[in-house]
């Protein structure tokens, strides 16, 4: 595997509880390098264009009111295997089915409100990277 780069978001749940700090920290301690970042308030419009896929989906109204409820740092990660390897970090998407040690088993507070974003493949990493960071090289 080689150099990979991935799309994460820190939800506005844990901007809120000033959790920045320690869930970069995970990332940093397993070899992703931050190489772009930045910390925003999301519109409507970019939430639910981001979360396009989950359209049909029963939580989707919600979704983009909680993504659009407070800050969230938008950052690209850089390493082996980036896109797996954040996933990893993230744990499951319900913190109930987190693995111990996991971002979300630690700081998730509901499967909604769950800290953090990853990119889920290495050709939405490409699209996730571009929609934020389209300066990006
Ligand atoms: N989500 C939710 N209820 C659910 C499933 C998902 O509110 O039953 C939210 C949650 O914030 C999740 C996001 O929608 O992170 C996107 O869902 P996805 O299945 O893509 O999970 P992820 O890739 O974030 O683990
Ligand atoms: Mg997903």
């Amino acid at each position: 595997m080689s150099k990979q780069r991935t799309l994460s978001i820190i939800k506005p749940d844990a901007t809120a509880r000033n959790l920045v700090g320690k869930i970069l920290g995970h990332f940093e301690q397993a070899g992703l390098t931050v190489v772009a970042a930045k910390m925003m308030t999301l519109t409507p419009e970019q939430a639910g264009q981001f979360y396009i896929i989950h359209k049909d989906r029963p939580f989707y109204g919600e979704l983009i009111d909680y993504m659009c409820s407070g800050r969230v740092l938008v950052s690209v990660l850089e390493g082996e295997d980036a896109v797996n390897l954040n996933r990893t970090l993230m744990g499951a998407t319900d913190p109930k089915k987190a693995a111990p040690g996991t971002i979300r088993a630690l700081y998730a507070e509901s499967i909604a409100a769950n800290a953090v974003h990853g990119s889920d493949s290495a050709e939405n990493a490409a699209t996730e990277v571009k929609f934020f960071f389209p300066e990006l090289k």
